[in-house]
């Protein structure tokens, strides 16, 4: 169980706004900003590389929290700025050639869309989007007879940033091991909101942000990449941080997936991003999922109720994300609405999710995001607001 009162209580944005926009970014908890100036503090008083130094075992155990989290272990795990930089660390290192498939979803995202674009331009590699089954999420059956020779990738965002889908990941990396193939999970918006288990799923390379469920701060992201995947991996940056000059004409990678990372980071940002791992491992990812998901659902119902308004979250098995629309009137004009009101929430933008949009002449739809800290009556005052422009 989770304790609702004591964690808005050290939410200090639960007492400014109805926020309703975690898809966004979540709401940093006071014991993540307290370390989080602590350490730049720090830097200030004793430098940059000296604070560094002192925390290395508390930056240490920001990877061992991560690797915790979704069930790997801390060499599997590599630090980026965003959630983007660690997929395109994973994806840009997948050697592909003329004649080569990347299956991906209708829901994937749109700068993973655009570099697998990009690549195929390259290299003659083919993307292939996997249709939807009649729930709306990818079609595990169609997937498994994609599969072939010449599939090199499964490229799969768990849950889109356009709507409340979760995807079968499970299922997908059944098919992926099956097949020998390398499974790309993009769990930006799963992590942090329900449990993410790269056992249990069976991907050989994830990627997540911190700022969304994780609460953790801005300018953060994570990738995981199982070790016995690491051989078939070639790592896209040779530079002092992830791999080692031998002082002539050859180098060694960094060990793990270190060898993916970059040399300067914000140490700031690191250990917030810790404190929000530790926060979301002392909770229990089950008792955050419980809450989080009830209140998506409820959400869900309340609004669907309300005449001339509809749903349009896609699936059979839908998490915290809700989207929206009121007959009649634009999406911009609803979200401006409920801002006015304190209630932060945003619009899906088509242009992110194309191959969803292309099926779907849906976007934009208002979304709104509740976490484990919000409370019914906070949905309340979301639905108050839409149904009264619905009138
Ligand atoms: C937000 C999002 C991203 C990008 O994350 P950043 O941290 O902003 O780079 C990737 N995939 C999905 C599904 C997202 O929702």
């Amino acid at each position: 169980m989770v304790d609702v009162d004591a964690l808005r209580a050290r939410t200090p944005g639960c007492a400014q706004r109805v926020h309703l926009n975690n898809a966004g970014a979540g709401l940093l908890a006071q014991p993540t900003v307290d370390v989080m100036v602590g350490h730049l503090r720090w830097e200030a008083e004793i430098g940059g590389y000296e604070a560094a130094d002192a925390a290395r075992d508390d930056i240490a155990a920001v990877y061992a929290a991560v690797a915790e989290l979704v069930g790997g272990a801390r060499e599997e795990i590599a630090f980026f700025d965003n959630a983007t930089h660690a997929w395109n660390a994973a994806f840009y290192s997948v050697p592909l050639g003329p004649g080569d498939r990347i299956l991906t979803g209708r829901a994937e995202y749109g700068s993973n869309v655009l570099a697998y674009l990009q690549v195929a331009q390259r290299t003659g590699a083919e993307v292939v989007v996997v249709p939807n089954d009649g729930s709306g999420q990818l079609d595990t059956t169609a997937l498994a007879d994609l599969v072939d020779e010449r599939t090199r990738l499964i490229g799969l965002s768990h849950v889109p940033t356009s709507g409340g889908l979760v995807n079968p990941a499970v299922e997908v990396g059944r098919i992926a091991r099956e097949a020998g193939v390398l499974y790309l999970l993009d769990a930006t918006q799963s992590v942090g909101q329900f449990p993410v288990d790269v056992r249990e799923i069976g991907c050989d390379m994830l990627s997540a942000t911190g700022r969304k469920f994780l609460r953790g701060p801005r300018g953060t992201g994570f990738l995981w990449v199982r070790s016995a995947a690491l051989e078939r991996l070639d790592p896209y940056v040779a530079e002092i941080r992830s791999a080692t000059w031998d002082g002539g004409r050859g180098f060694t990678w960094a060990d793990g997936a270190r060898r993916f990372e970059s040399w300067e980071n914000s140490y700031v940002n690191q250990l917030g991003l810790g404190a929000a791992v530790r926060q979301a491992l002392d909770l229990g990812m089950d008792a955050i999922a419980a809450r989080t998901l009830a209140l998506g659902a409820t959400l869900r119902e309340r609004l669907d109720a309300v005449p001339g308004v509809s749903t349009h979250d896609l699936g059979s098995n839908r998490c915290a994300i809700v989207t929206a629309k009121v007959d009649g009137v634009p999406t911009a004009e609803v979200v401006a609405a409920l801002a006015r009101a304190g209630v932060n929430a945003t619009a899906t933008v088509p242009e992110d999710t194309q191959f969803d949009t292309e099926v779907r002449d849906v976007h934009p739809l208002v979304r709104l995001s509740p976490h484990y800290y919000n409370t019914e009556s906070e949905l309340d005052r979301a639905v108050e607001v839409i149904a009264g422009l619905a009138r």
